[in-house]
């Protein structure tokens, strides 16, 4: 009964991308868009990483600051620009004591490691599950106390799910989060930043996006990684799906056979780089000096 109120919570947001979105049918009719205001919803998850192109998009509360602030820390991070075929993927909303042990049966048969983004009220109902992510060596990181759509909420209860699910995550791992991902990939530009101030976090997005928690098919989860995983990519999965779950043997081993390298969240921000400046178009202006000198009558051309 636990295990169901844990879900349930998961379901009462239908809406959007990271996660249950449309988990159980019967969440559905709870909450089924709520009400007529929040067609804003779906619009937030500005989590560009909806969009199935890995790249640009990817980046869109993220990118204000290459450009324009001049010292400000990066705080969002869609994919990584890294040197190597390095990919960090990563499970949301567990733990599930259905999916994730299996799940970490294959991870340390292959001896990899992935970033479980977990769910407070998940990671206190189960925290030998929680302790064996951190024994194996996984990174495990914030994903909310309910699982709510924190753009809607004020501070301070954006503070209670952050804060409470930073507090579980210490109590039943003994480790401490870097990194968050918000449900629905809604957050504000605002709110990341304050989140980067008050407890260190980077936002995590991603860049490849399965669909897993839409398309309940394992052969369609592995085929929509494999062709969309690039070096540097942070692969968005759902550790609560059996259908996930599945597909990862053969996702997994299809990385590997890529030659993919597999790192954590923190590991892969750690490789980014600094995106290289835009190749300035090498092209006149450069040498026309002395040429110009010696041939000072181009005239008749144009
Ligand atoms: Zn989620």
């Amino acid at each position: 009964m636990l295990r169901r109120a844990c879900f349930a919570a998961l379901w009462i947001l239908p809406l959007s991308a990271c996660s249950a979105q449309t988990p159980q049918p019967g969440a559905q009719p709870a909450v089924p868009a709520p009400t007529g205001s929040v067609q804003v919803v779906p619009a937030t998850p500005q989590s560009a990483p909806a969009t199935p192109s890995p790249s640009p998009a990817a980046a869109p509360a993220a990118s204000p600051a290459p450009t324009s602030a001049p010292h400000q820390p990066k705080v969002t991070y869609s994919q990584c620009n890294v040197e190597g075929p390095y990919v960090a993927i990563t499970f949301d909303d567990g733990p599930s004591p259905e999916n994730t042990p299996r799940l970490l049966d294959l991870l340390k048969k292959r001896g990899l490691k992935a970033t479980f983004f977990v769910v407070g009220q998940c990671a206190m109902e189960y925290p030998d599950i929680m302790k064996r992510m951190a024994a194996e060596g996984h990174e495990i990181a914030n994903h909310s106390w309910s699982h709510p759509l924190l753009t809607k909420l004020g501070e301070g209860a954006v503070t209670e799910q952050l804060q409470r699910t930073h507090d579980a995550i210490q109590q039943t791992a003994g480790v401490t989060a870097k990194v968050m991902r918000p449900p629905y990939g809604g957050f504000t530009a605002n709110q990341r930043v304050w989140a980067h101030k008050k407890w260190g976090y980077k936002t995590i997005l991603w860049d490849v996006d399965p669909l897993d928690w839409k398309v309940r098919n394992a052969g369609h989860v592995e085929s929509e990684i494999l062709k969309r995983t690039v070096n540097g990519s942070i692969i968005l999965a759902h550790d609560i799906h059996k259908s996930t779950v599945d597909a990862m043997p053969g996702t997994l081993d299809g990385l590997l056979a890529k030659g993919h390298k597999f790192v954590t969240v923190s590991e892969l921000l750690a490789m980014d780089r600094p995106t290289p400046p835009k190749p300035k178009p090498v092209t006149v202006e450069k040498t026309p000096a002395p040429a110009a000198v010696a041939a000072p009558a181009p005239t008749p051309a144009r």
